[in-house]
């Protein structure tokens, strides 16, 4: 699924609930920043060896991922809103970094 499709599927999903007159994109953005805080709990005082252990576990890594969709969603949304086609966003961006920051010919 690309995210044009992923895009889709979500306005199809809030629109069957009502929800449209929420997404603004201001509420969207704040809403993105709320699931990062949400993950990012899951991070607080670990250190990266626990991190990589606890996801080890099936439901803390379902949990994890749950956050890490939800931050994906909120923003799917903002770009709709917005009018940025995320999968040309994406492209563009990727091109701008390979260009401020050219690969060496041998990776360190
Ligand atoms: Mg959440």
């Amino acid at each position: 699924m690309n995210f044009r499709e992923l895009e889709e599927k979500l306005v199809e999903f809030r629109d069957a609930r009502g929800w449209a007159k929420y997404h603004t994109p201001k509420n969207l953005a704040i809403s993105a920043a709320v699931e990062l805080g949400e993950l990012l709990e899951h991070f607080q005082w670990e250190s990266d060896g626990e991190i990589l252990e606890a996801v080890k576990d099936p439901a803390k890594r379902e949990a994890i991922a749950d956050e890490i969709a939800d931050v994906v969603i909120y923003l799917t949304l903002l770009a709709h809103e917005l009018g940025i086609d995320l999968d040309e966003a994406l492209k563009l961006k990727l091109r701008k970094n390979g260009e401020k920051y050219p690969a060496p010919e041998r990776p360190p």
